[in-house]
């Protein structure tokens, strides 16, 4: 998947300094991923909105249709080209834009050579969280792993602190 995929604005997402996503968007990726863990299953969605200024507005939370891969117990998720069409059609209807791709791996959480090689999110300044142990446990920051795309396409690990600066999850 390119960038072309996004199908979004071009306009990059390097300036945004901080990122508001409520809880209950939070917890909704949150539960899906959970949901797809019970059935022994990685999972991956995204928190989507609007930059506004250096800010970044999550408004929803949005879940591609998508099924389990894993060629070689790899982590996989596959989301086929039709069903990543659709998301760029309702995003684009609805002006809204990714900032964050959320996926869960079985134990530890880390970004394999396909989560490096193979991201829906490929716009600089978008984030890849990845969460440990299928989500059974609640949502913390402190146990995702966060990665943010560098301006070379590079993906840089942020520390636990950068990513809690970056990351505000309010209560509305
Ligand atoms: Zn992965």
């Amino acid at each position: 998947m390119t960038a072309a995929d996004q199908g979004n604005d071009p306009e990059g997402l390097e300036s945004i300094q901080s990122i508001r996503v409520p809880w209950e968007i939070v917890n909704d990726v949150h539960a899906f991923l959970r949901q797809s863990g019970r059935r022994g299953h990685e999972g991956v969605g995204f928190w989507v909105g609007e930059p506004v200024g250096t800010q970044f507005e999550v408004r929803a939370a949005y879940i591609p249709k998508q099924h389990a891969g894993g060629l070689d117990g790899g982590c996989l998720v596959l989301i086929e080209g039709d069903e990543l069409f659709a998301m760029n059609v309702w995003l684009h209807s609805h002006r809204m834009t990714i900032i964050a791709q959320l996926h869960s791996h079985p134990a530890a959480a880390y970004h394999s050579d396909t989560d490096e090689d193979f991201p829906v999110m490929t716009r600089e300044g978008g984030l890849s969280i990845v969460i440990p142990d299928y989500a059974a446990s609640e949502f913390s920051l402190g146990a995702a792993v966060v990665y943010r795309m560098r301006p070379d396409a590079q993906w840089q690990k942020l520390s636990a602190l950068e990513a809690a600066t970056l990351i505000d999850i309010t209560e509305e």
